[in-house]
């Protein structure tokens, strides 16, 4: 069976790159029947964040990526937290000493910092020569000490990744890394192969970053006789041609994103087309369509660069074809933002807003015409279309003033009446009034939409603003 893994470090939120990757090995998994793994890799106890496992857990859920195993829901590979796993490590690390794979190495900080000023850059395996008994009576004397991996001097070592085809190291290029720290914590380099194969993960479906480190991994899974699993690396999503989208920059993580006001089926959408591109090219898709369609030929070798128009482009497919009642309620949590809202029929804007809104903090572009009506633009009633302008309104504004005293109902034909009466053009008496009681060009719906919104006493009390 397929297994593949999401493992993140907790170390803050989850970048929507971070997310891509998950939602790939998720695919990647769901597809094959197989099943899918979060792992928390918080073994790097100084980068971590209070709070961040749990932001990640809510993202992945939130955005429909369900583990079949994980710290929460548990699994038969558990703990799924690195720092649970912690005595369980040493085991291996002392295994792979056996077999020629690593040795105890007992170099000050001194020593090394000595030969990174001599240039030798990699450390120079002077612990490998000590003899067994001088390691376990150093050991047992109670001297510092940590496990680093032995890797072969010279040769080449060969893996097929599935996006970047056939990588070739040389070994001299590879270091003997630190596997157990000297606090018998392990470092990544060797947590993540013992747990990977402790998990039964056979597909590792991870960042670009660790293309090139890779073989070290395969070495220890060599030393071990443990089966390799296969790797997929993928690229990173970028800001532009040579900077990572960061969250520096701006919004990256996918509670960023949610903020902004998209929803989660279009984050899911759009990152998935970072990076990986149907054969038909649609660009709408669902989970479900994601699941029918993703296939590992169309990931691409690329860096993709995140483009947040398009975002909020497909974010629109999504908007748009909400139910009146789920558009609303999605609009109903961002309302509140925007105090000036307090006392309108939100429902009733709900309706207006959603044929307009690409991302929901829009709501704030859209209904910016409510708050303070001052600063009146007289030259927005100017339209050359309708041949209007300021003058025309001052001519007008009386007669609408009157008609609206009684009340707005049947405005629109009262508006109707009005022209058919006076001769003016129908479009000149709606440009004339909807900018009157609005103070806007661009507003979410037209003349007696905005009426219906504002009610009669603003309607009536912007009217004669305007005349002022
Ligand atoms: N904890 C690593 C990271 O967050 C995961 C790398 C991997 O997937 O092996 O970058």
């Amino acid at each position: 069976m397929i297994r593949t893994r999401f493992a993140p470090s907790p170390t803050g939120y989850l970048h929507i790159g971070g997310l891509r990757t998950a939602l790939y090995a998720y695919l990647f998994a769901k597809k094959n029947n197989g099943k899918f793994i979060l792992r928390i890799e918080d073994t790097d106890r100084e980068r971590l964040v209070g709070g961040a496992v749990e932001k990640i857990i809510s993202a992945l859920k939130d955005a429909g990526l369900n583990y079949d195993e994980g710290p929460d829901v548990g699994g038969d590979y558990g703990p799924y937290i690195q720092s649970e796993r912690k005595n369980l490590y040493a085991k291996y690390a002392e295994e792979l000493v056996k077999k020629g794979g690593a040795y105890y190495c007992f170099c000050t900080k001194e020593r090394l910092e000595q030969i990174h000023k001599d240039g030798a850059g990699k450390y120079d395996k002077h612990c490998l020569k000590l003899s067994k008994d001088e390691v376990l009576r150093r050991i047992k004397a109670g001297e510092p000490y940590v496990i680093r991996q032995n890797m072969p001097v010279c040769g080449e070592t060969v893996y097929k990744d599935m996006v970047f085809g056939e990588i070739k190291v040389d070994f001299k290029e590879l270091e003997d890394n630190v596997l157990i720290k000297s606090d018998g914590m392990p470092t990544y380099n060797f947590a993540n192969v013992v747990d990977d194969y402790l998990m039964g993960i056979d597909y590792v479906i991870r960042g670009v970053e660790y293309l090139s480190s890779t073989p070290k991994y395969n070495h220890i899974y060599d030393s071990m006789g443990w089966a390799r699993p296969n790797y997929m690396h993928l690229q990173p999503i970028m800001r532009d041609a040579s900077q990572k989208l960061s969250k520096r920059h701006g919004a990256a993580s996918y509670e960023d994103f949610i903020e902004k006001g998209f929803v989660s089926e279009a984050i899911i959408n759009y990152i998935a087309l970072l990076g990986w591109s149907p054969k038909d090219n649609t660009e709408k898709l669902s989970m479900q369509d994601l699941l029918n369609k993703f296939d590992i030929s169309g990931i691409s070798r690329s860096p993709s660069i995140f483009d947040e128009v398009k975002m909020r482009y497909i974010n629109s497919l999504y908007v748009k074809e909400m139910d009146a009642d789920l558009f609303h309620s999605y609009a109903a949590k961002f309302y509140p933002r925007y105090d000036y809202l307090n006392g309108y029929d939100l429902k009733y804007l709900s309706g207006l807003l959603q044929s307009r809104v690409e991302v929901f903090t829009d709501i704030a572009n859209l209904t910016a015409f409510l708050p303070a009506f001052d600063g009146y633009d007289a030259g927005l009633f100017t339209n050359a279309k309708w041949k209007t302008d300021a003058a025309l309104a001052r001519t007008m504004l009386p007669d609408l003033i009157s008609l609206c005293e009684g009340g707005i109902d049947g405005l629109h034909d009262k508006l109707e009446e009005y022209a058919v009466k006076t001769g003016y053009k129908k479009g000149q008496v709606l440009w004339i009034f909807r900018i009157a009681i609005t103070g806007s060009a661009n507003t979410p719906g037209g003349a007696t939409e905005m009426a219906a919104l504002l009610g009669s006493k603003r309607v009536l009390e912007r009217l004669k603003y305007s005349l002022n």
